[in-house]
């Protein structure tokens, strides 16, 4: 691909990865509240205020107010601006590492991101997993092997995982989470894990294939020890608090859906 269409590109994919950052944001207020999507229009949740268009420019909007609503002046959370810039970097990112390998894993790879930060910031809030993001994880693995099958001419559209991968990636996946799901029930007489871990790390496991799928449970397993053991000494809990393990697993997949191929090659290439 030209430089000059690589620039823009790049240019869009920030700017319009910054602007569906503004939008998940009212996905991650609303959708666990059962509210819609469309009405009503965004406004400050202290003082009703009704936020003007110029209210509402990502990261910009955040400066000039300097982190007050206009109205009332009560701070804005920082986490509006931190989803927004994160999106914009995962979208830049996912155009640097995979454009040369697939466009159509490209475009996947970026709605899956949107669906990923959504479920880190709900499950951190709110511990709940809703199914549409799920069921939209699992669309995207099943456009994948689709457009694998269509496109197996065209290395540009096609990308390299395999739909057996895929569909194991499912299948165990799904199945040993809900093993762990229904053990801990049975023997610690305690959800462990949720039952929407399990939907997605089953939907994941079709996104990412197997290996990827792996490499996701071991680092988000890592991450959730260390990162919990330093809350709960702060904390200094007993234990018996409950803690939402899909940031944890979104992080993972994240890494994996990264940099999973790199790891998986330079393992093979030891034998
Ligand atoms: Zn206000």
């Amino acid at each position: 691909m030209g430089t000059p269409i690589l620039i823009i590109i790049y240019v869009l994919s920030g700017i319009i990865g910054l602007c569906v950052g503004s939008f998940l944001n009212v996905v991650i207020y609303r959708v666990p509240l059962g509210m819609s999507l469309a009405k009503p229009s965004s406004h400050c949740p202290n003082c009703q205020y009704k936020l003007k268009w110029y209210d509402n420019i990502p990261v910009i909007s955040y400066i000039i107010l300097k982190g007050k609503c206009r109205s009332c002046k009560k701070n804005i959370s920082i986490r509006y601006t931190i989803v927004e810039v994160v999106t914009m970097l995962l979208w830049l990112c996912a155009v640097l590492r995979f454009i040369d390998d697939s466009y159509i894993f490209t475009i996947i790879a970026m709605l899956a991101i949107v669906a990923f930060i959504a479920v880190f910031f709900i499950d951190l809030e709110h511990q709940i997993i809703p199914d549409r993001f799920n069921i939209m994880i699992l669309l995207l693995g099943v456009i994948a092997i689709v457009s694998n099958i269509f496109f197996k001419d065209n290395s540009l559209l096609i990308d390299t995982i395999p739909w057996q991968q895929r569909l194991a990636g499912l299948v165990f996946g799904g199945l040993f989470f809900l093993i762990f799901h229904y053990g801990s029930i049975l023997i610690l007489k305690k959800e462990a894990l949720g039952f929407g871990d399990v939907k997605l790390v089953a939907a994941c496991g079709l996104l990412l294939g197997i290996y990827n799928l792996f490499i996701a449970i071991l680092v988000s397993s890592i991450i959730a020890s260390v990162v919990l053991l330093i809350v709960r000494k702060k904390k200094n809990d007993k234990k018996d608090t409950e803690y939402p393990f899909a940031p944890f697993l979104i992080f993972g997949m994240t890494f994996a859906m990264f940099f999973g191929s790199y790891i998986v090659n330079w393992y093979i290439s030891l034998f």
